[in-house]
């Protein structure tokens, strides 16, 4: 389901008082990284030795430690063009809040304002993408260019230019993963929402490696969205084309999903599936002909390998090619990738707190260790449950697994209902926007709200059309309303328009609580964007009781579990593989791309043979590595396995609790702590695969699979 999180800047820091009554968080005395070397100055040691003595004379010694600990924060960030060893010492002279009063004004101003930027720019983002977002007329050529401004985009820039970051890291101690999961639980909730204030200022990236970032990132964008098989092109050693004119399939996600949808084919789907598997290794191992990509006017055979110009033709888009040769691409998937790894390092030395790409995405955007994801994608991989669920696969089947069956679809709720009777119902009841929007204090009810809060939250949402799918927009300050796009037929809205209406109908709502009802506006939302989705999918797993029709029933519920644990399962390795190759990256950082292919290929084959191999009994199979993320994701992947376990969790507790509004509220209130402290507030337990373990042993007990 796609939603439209407003991609928060990133924020976070705790403060320990500064008139030291704090004794809970410590104090880190080791420089915080590699960075200092970027932009040491000449005279900074000096400065900082004489401003040390000139505060603690000032203040008292107890405040040494606060003292040195803002001039070293300070330090890490400073570069010559804000001035000399002068401006540097008057204002940390001026700055530094000596006493626990000023501090306090300081933190609360910080947080008002902050809310207040944050807020604004985002209501002026919303604005300026309306036309685009929502079905509200034709879009125009400017209407494009406002909505892809930013207005926010300079935001830490500017606030570094005119020190009102350096004065956060002044007074407001920056914190390094370990520190917020050893020391986070101890913290009080205004420690944390210190620490959040401080990381919105943890990195000073200068603005050509921010833009040679999103260069290489837009550029593997583009070689992923043109990378498409022209599948009538597709032949078998005896010519024969086993898919229909003009089907062009973009990798990795639409051969994907026509793996899933050939199930359905009793003649051809087998074929097409192994044929599509080898197209899929061909393109992992850049053996695939570069005059096929994309490229209609090409016949391949991804057997054999052999190329010639079409014997049919059911597009214009044809390439004009001088000689058909099947001269392999030349490894241009690893040089995209490279280029990524290249731009992403760039950004390394002025991270002090996370200096490399790999700390950056677990330590800051996960907040869960390296080496925690990995052993909890190793435990659902190495589970004895996946035996037992390809073993019931396989007797469904009626034949051995073959490799492409990681992408098996058969597990499916049942209804009584047709989607026709659905759409009928839900018609009915909504024939318009309005009408959705009118009803939801209602639907909150339902869903075990007490009246009031439910007449609370729905004043805190607006209804619009949606021009797509749908998605949630939440606020950004509390002065403003969280907005639910939904998509609304002429002849009214239909089941599945319904069915993600409810969906995003429960992000909204944990943007309420989580901004409204929080108690510090900096701890506003949830750890990251796997929470919000599983409060969200609670909210749908409820559509039916929703439309007064009864719940789904066990062995309904039974064949949900088991599709996203062999779901979890499939990306789960997909995740190790995409962590293996970023580290190989930053072990090779002079690697050249058919070095990179090679080490790819072996990395895929590795997680292959150690946790499919012995289920699909092949070995070195390299499929694992086709997801396109891989190439324009920045280590992405290993985020899919741990939300399916994320809303296992939530929904089990769910169901513990028994009616859900007092208990979502009670969650989406805690704000964004780390991951394993709000699991651990919600469930009594920190983030694991647990919950998801658990539901697919009793799955697999109704199912019949033991
Ligand atoms: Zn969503």
């Amino acid at each position: 389901m796609h939603c439209s999180h407003l991609q928060l800047l990133l924020f976070a820091v705790m403060v320990v008082s500064v008139a030291g009554q704090d004794t809970s968080m410590k104090i880190s005395t080791k420089p915080s990284g590699s960075q200092a070397a970027a932009a040491q100055l000449a005279w900074m040691k000096t400065s900082m030795a004489r401003m040390e003595t000139e505060l603690v004379t000032k203040y008292g010694e107890p405040q040494r430690p606060w003292i040195q600990r803002g001039l070293r924060q300070v330090s890490e960030f400073w570069r010559a063009e804000d001035g000399d060893a002068g401006v540097f010492e008057d204002f940390v002279r001026t700055n530094f809040a000596g006493d626990a009063a000023t501090l306090d004004t300081m933190f609360n101003r910080y947080q008002r304002l902050l809310e207040q930027l944050d807020g604004h720019m985002h209501e002026i983002n919303r604005e300026f993408s309306q036309q685009s977002d929502l079905d509200a007329g034709a879009v125009l050529s400017f209407d494009e260019i406002f909505a892809g401004y930013d207005p926010s985009a300079h935001v830490v820039d500017d606030f570094f230019s005119n020190k009102l970051a350096f004065i956060v890291l002044l007074n407001f101690p920056l914190t390094t993963l370990d520190q917020r999961l050893h020391d986070g639980p101890d913290w009080t909730r205004r420690q944390w929402a210190e620490v959040r204030l401080a990381q919105r200022f943890d990195k000073r990236i200068p603005a050509d490696v921010n833009l040679a970032v999103s260069e290489a990132g837009a550029e593997a964008g583009q070689y992923i969205a043109q990378y498409n098989i022209w599948m009538h092109h597709v032949v078998d050693a005896q010519g024969q084309r086993l898919f229909p004119p003009k089907m062009r399939l973009l990798s990795h996600w639409n051969l994907r999903d026509e793996i899933k949808a050939d199930y359905a084919d009793p003649q051809n789907g087998l074929a097409k599936q192994r044929t599509i598997q080898q197209i899929m290794e061909r393109i992992v191992t850049q053996s695939i002909p570069q005059v096929v990509v994309d490229n209609p006017g090409v016949d391949w055979n991804p057997y054999s390998n052999e190329v010639s110009p079409a014997a049919e033709k059911d597009s214009d888009a044809a390439k004009s090619t001088g000689l058909v040769t099947n001269t392999r691409e030349p490894d241009t998937r690893y040089a995209v990738l490279l280029r990524t790894f290249v731009a992403a390092k760039k950004a390394d030395p002025y991270s002090p707190t996370a200096p490399t790409l790999i700390d950056r995405r677990f330590d800051e955007d996960r907040e869960i260790p390296e080496a925690r994801v990995k052993a909890m994608l190793e435990q659902v991989l190495s589970s004895p449950l996946v035996a037992e669920t390809a073993h019931l696969i396989q007797s469904r089947l009626g034949r051995p697994l073959e490799p492409f069956d990681v992408w098996y679809n058969g597990f499916r709720p049942g209804s009584k209902y047709t989607e026709a009777e659905l759409d009928e119902i839900v018609a009915h009841k909504y024939p318009t926007a309005e009408a959705y929007q009118k009803d939801i204090p209602n639907l909150l009810m339902k869903l075990g709200f007490a009246p009031d809060r439910a007449q609370y939250v729905a004043s805190n949402i607006i209804v619009d059309p949606a021009r797509g799918s749908g998605h949630a927009m939440g606020a950004e300050m509390r002065s403003a309303k969280a907005h639910l796009r939904t998509r609304v037929e002429k002849t009214g809205m239909n089941y599945k328009g319904f069915n993600i209406a409810v969906h995003e109908m429960g992000h909204n709502v944990e943007q309420t609580f989580s901004l409204n009802d929080v108690d510090y506006t900096l701890l506003q939302g949830v750890p990251n964007t796997a929470f919000t989705e599983a409060l969200a999918f609670v909210f749908q797993g409820h559509d039916l009781e929703l439309l007064g029709l009864p719940a789904p029933d066990a062995k309904s519920q039974a064949e949900k579990t088991l599709n996203d644990f062999w779901g979890t399962y499939e990306i789960a390795g997909v995740g190790l593989v995409d962590m293996g190759v970023w580290h190989w990256m930053y072990d090779h950082p002079q690697a050249r791309p058919e070095q990179l292919n090679d080490a790819t290929v072996q990395i895929a084959k590795d997680v292959w043979n150690r946790y499919y191999a012995p289920v699909f009994h092949k070995k070195d199979v390299v499929l694992l590595g086709v997801y396109s993320h891989m190439i324009d994701a920045f280590l992405y992947l290993p985020d899919y396995s741990i939300g399916h376990m994320i809303a296992f969790q939530i929904e089990e507790q769910m169901k513990k609790a028994g009616a859900i509004g007092p208990e979502f509220e009670r969650m989406a209130k805690m704000g964004r702590v780390t991951p394993d402290l709000w699991m651990v507030h919600a469930t009594g337990r920190p983030v694991g695969p647990e919950a998801l373990l658990e539901a697919t042993q009793r799955a697999l007990a109704a199912s019949g699979g033991r």
